[in-house]
């Protein structure tokens, strides 16, 4: 893009659309610029707040005229740099498109524009007993056509699977400025391929979702949140086997080892909730039978799994409030390890079946060739995903860290491919995983994605330089 070309799109952006539409203030291009990764530097030329699919449209038409890159912009949340404006592209918030639809509680589904947050969508289909079943850290922050653009994952896949299951319907506009309807609120529609899952898991760079109808699900009833301390990951994936062959719904199943708890009491000024202090922990949400002897068939598997000695120690939430409690535990991880010091993360994932054989050569390759390092993980263990986090040494520079860290991720990543996973999960490819595609995706395969591409964005101009 040369200047002169941006200044003609610039002057027909301020001709055509109102004051408030564009911003060049260094202080919203830093913030529009970027998202959550903190490892790239935003450097937006503007950035524009359309309001309608039509407005979304028409600027598209504008940037394919003038050759401008395009970056779409969610809640920046983003742990891959997808949303990142790293080379003086055009970012394009949806912020402003957060209008939602009535509820339609036959059909349980809803309507909403790309911008709407995800935990306002949760609190919009609250009073009729209805949830999208997206949920995570972020949800306060966090739009709906990031998390269809990322297909988030979150801590309850394991009940309900990735954003892509609760997608029924999506529009969205393409770099030429066309609007395409995609399935709109059809639960069934076998007429072919399904443009619209292409656009699940995207990243923003085969289009823009503007608006998206989502599939609900009746709230769950009976929730129990429990806490665990047990030996090791051998012990994490019995007490899971367990629970699975239980007459419960398992709603999420989070592992995280101690020093994420040391980290989470230590940072905020709260007691391990368990007295035992153990290697690894589990936060367990199930739902129990709704049934009058619901809580009893709970007490006696808990009695059977504390017998069984499978466990250290643990604990039932015995009120709404201690249930928030031990999940913000598990929620404030990421924050409090942050504070602790320079982390670089992973979020990768293996099959359940290889956890123990991976988490255990992790661990030696760490212990052998990167001693000085120390490892914070969690996970969600029923998708086989974990969150490596390797933490920088106080003495250790900040350069060589990174350095040595990328170093380990080479190994880290053959690892994972040796055991049949990939190394994004949940957060993406965007800018951060990038050169590292190869140990996941073929050749072959990656061909196939970039002729996909072309057909959408032939001047590669939506989202450059991400995922491939
Ligand atoms: C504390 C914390 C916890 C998190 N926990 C989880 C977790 O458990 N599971 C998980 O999966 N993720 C998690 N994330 C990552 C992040 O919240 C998700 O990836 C989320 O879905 C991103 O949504 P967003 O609106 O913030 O998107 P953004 O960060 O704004 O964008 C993400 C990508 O989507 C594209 N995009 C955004 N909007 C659109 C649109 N309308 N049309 C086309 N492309 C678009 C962007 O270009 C970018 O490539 C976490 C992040 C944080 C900070």
């Amino acid at each position: 893009m040369s200047a002169a070309e941006f200044s003609k799109f610039f002057a027909e952006i301020e001709n055509t659309f109102s004051k408030e539409f564009a911003t060049r203030d260094p202080q919203d291009l830093f913030e529009y610029g970027k998202d959550s990764t903190k490892v790239f530097e935003p450097k937006p030329a503007v950035v524009l707040f359309p309001k309608t699919t039509e407005e979304v449209s028409r600027v598209l038409k504008l940037c394919s005229k003038y050759s401008i890159p395009v970056v779409p912009s969610g809640g920046r949340t983003g742990l891959s740099g997808g949303a990142m404006a790293i080379q003086g592209e055009v970012v394009i918030s949806l912020s402003k498109m957060n209008k939602m639809g009535p509820v339609d509680t036959m059909a349980q589904t809803v309507r909403v524009q790309a911008g709407a947050i995800t935990e306002l969508v949760h609190k919009h289909c609250e009073p009729h007993s209805l949830t999208w079943p997206v949920d995570f850290g972020s949800k306060g922050s966090s739009e709906v056509g990031g998390n269809i653009a990322t297909n988030a994952g979150g801590v309850k896949v394991i009940r309900y699977g990735n954003t892509r299951n609760w997608v029924l319907g999506l529009q969205v506009v393409t770099m030429a400025g066309d609007i395409l309807e995609l399935n709109g609120s059809l639960e069934k529609n076998n007429t072919g391929p399904d443009l619209k899952q292409l656009f699940i898991g995207s990243e923003g760079i085969l289009g823009i979702i503007t608006e998206a109808t989502l599939k609900l699900v009746t709230l769950p009833k009976e929730l129990q949140v429990l806490f665990f301390a047990v030996e090791d990951m051998s012990a994490v994936l019995k007490l899971f086997h367990e629970v699975r062959k239980s007459p419960f719904a398992v709603m999420a199943f989070e592992t995280m080892t101690h020093n994420c708890i040391e980290a989470v009491t230590a940072e905020l000024g709260l007691k391990n909730p368990l007295a035992t202090t153990a290697s690894t922990y589990v936060l367990m949400e199930i739902e129990q039978p709704v049934t009058e002897k619901g809580r009893e068939v709970l007490d006696s598997w808990l009695e059977k799994i504390f017998e069984s000695g499978l466990v250290l120690d643990g604990t039932l939430a015995q009120s709404p409030r201690e249930a928030r409690d031990l999940w913000s535990i598990r929620e404030s991880i990421n924050e409090c390890l942050a504070h602790r010091a320079f982390v670089h993360k992973n979020d990768v994932a293996v099959p359940v079946a290889e956890l123990e054989p991976f988490v255990a050569s992790m661990h030696a390759l760490f212990e052998t060739k990167h001693g000085t390092f120390e490892i914070a993980m969690w996970g969600h263990i029923g998708d086989g995903n974990l969150h490596i986090n390797t933490l920088k040494p106080e003495a250790m520079d900040k350069g060589l860290f990174i350095e040595k860290c990328h170093e380990a991720d080479q190994e880290l990543f053959a690892l994972i491919q040796k055991h049949r996973g990939t190394i994004s999960a949940e957060h993406g490819v965007g800018l951060l995983k990038k050169a590292a595609l190869h140990f996941t995706r073929t050749p072959a395969e990656l061909v196939l994605l970039r002729g996909i591409k072309k057909v959408f964005d032939p001047a590669g101009l939506m989202n450059p330089g991400k995922v491939f």
